[in-house]
């Protein structure tokens, strides 16, 4: 991404929402906001396969391992606007488990693009399947759109849910069951 093109680009946004990028306050904006917009997009940049590399381990267990409440940040692609929630990951893998601190920079590969909750969600299950070979996975995720807050019809205590489930939680009612449990659980 080439900074200097997008803060020229964010200069001419200035301009024809009728403000003064010269002024005082908004003299430094367009750089500050190329500089966001290179970290909030990261994810199209990011080696996706190295980051998955590092995180997988060999494990004989085979139950199921969930990871609750990992923080989402992204970019709505109809608005560019955030929305933003969190997401639990459940999954049974066989011989090799993901890292959890590794698991959430894999949701930030996908998060920190143009998306949508529905597609970020069926990414991040794919993707975890695919890296531990797991027989099963879950993904759930609540998240908030500002430009359903802000904007539009402006609700602003909706939350979307969206879930993606594959193999084993996908055809075993028990097993999705046992997923849903655990990570409507209170905290401990
Ligand atoms: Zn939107």
């Amino acid at each position: 991404m080439n900074e200097q093109r997008v803060a020229e680009l964010i200069r001419g946004l200035l301009k024809e929402i009728g403000e003064d990028p010269d002024r005082e306050g908004l003299r430094k904006t367009p750089a500050r906001v190329a500089q966001t917009f290179a970290f909030l997009t990261s994810g199209y940049r990011s080696d996706f396969k190295e980051v998955i590399n590092q995180a997988v381990f060999q494990s004989h267990a085979n139950n199921m391992i969930i990871i609750r409440d990992i923080e989402i940040y992204s970019l709505c692609e109809h608005h560019m606007l955030p929305f933003f929630g969190r997401c639990h990951v459940g999954y049974i893998a066989t011989n090799k488990v993901l890292g959890a601190s590794k698991l959430a920079r894999i949701t930030n590969c996908f998060a920190r693009r143009l998306q949508i909750q529905e597609r970020l969600t069926a990414q991040i299950a794919r993707e975890v399947k695919d890296a531990v070979n797991a027989e099963g996975v879950g993904v759930v995720m609540e998240c908030r759109h500002l430009c359903m807050m802000m904007r539009g019809v402006e609700k602003q205590n909706s939350v979307m849910t969206t879930s993606s489930v594959l193999g084993s939680f996908h055809d075993d009612a028990p097993t999705r069951a046992e997923f849903l449990t655990l990570i409507n659980r209170p905290q401990a």
